[in-house]
């Protein structure tokens, strides 16, 4: 009599439980879904920008790109790789500097090296 007494109030606290759960899972993906929705036009003004501002770094003057590069027109390590990120570049298993060369090849120019892919010396 106790036990099933017990049992049944485990059963109903269980059953409790899982309404609560699935009352929170719905709470939960209709606020990631609303959160999403809102996102999707920043992500978009974000790519933009990130664009805009790529271009406007390849237009300024060759002074201000060259303080990407160190010494000797030698480009840091990881450099073509933060520029393929900034400008929001898949990468993937092909070299970042030749994303960039094909995907970006205004600031490719605009970059002060020498290019071990087309053998010229920017800019
Ligand atoms: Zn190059």
């Amino acid at each position: 009599m106790v036990y099933s007494y017990r049992r049944r109030k485990e059963e109903g606290e269980d059953k409790k439980m899982e309404i609560d759960l699935v009352k929170e899972k719905r709470l939960l993906e209709a606020r990631i879904s609303e959160l999403e929705s809102r996102m999707a036009p920043i992500q978009k003004e974000l790519k933009e920008k990130r664009e805009r501002l790529m271009h406007v770094k390849a237009l300024l003057p060759k002074e201000q790109i060259e303080s990407f590069s160190s010494p000797g027109n030698k480009l840091p390590r990881g450099f073509w790789a933060k520029m393929a990120r900034e400008l929001g570049l898949v990468v993937g298993c092909d070299s970042a500097h030749r994303v960039v060369i094909r995907e970006a090849p205004e600031t490719h120019k605009s970059i002060p090296h020498i290019c071990k892919y087309d053998g010229k010396n920017y800019p």
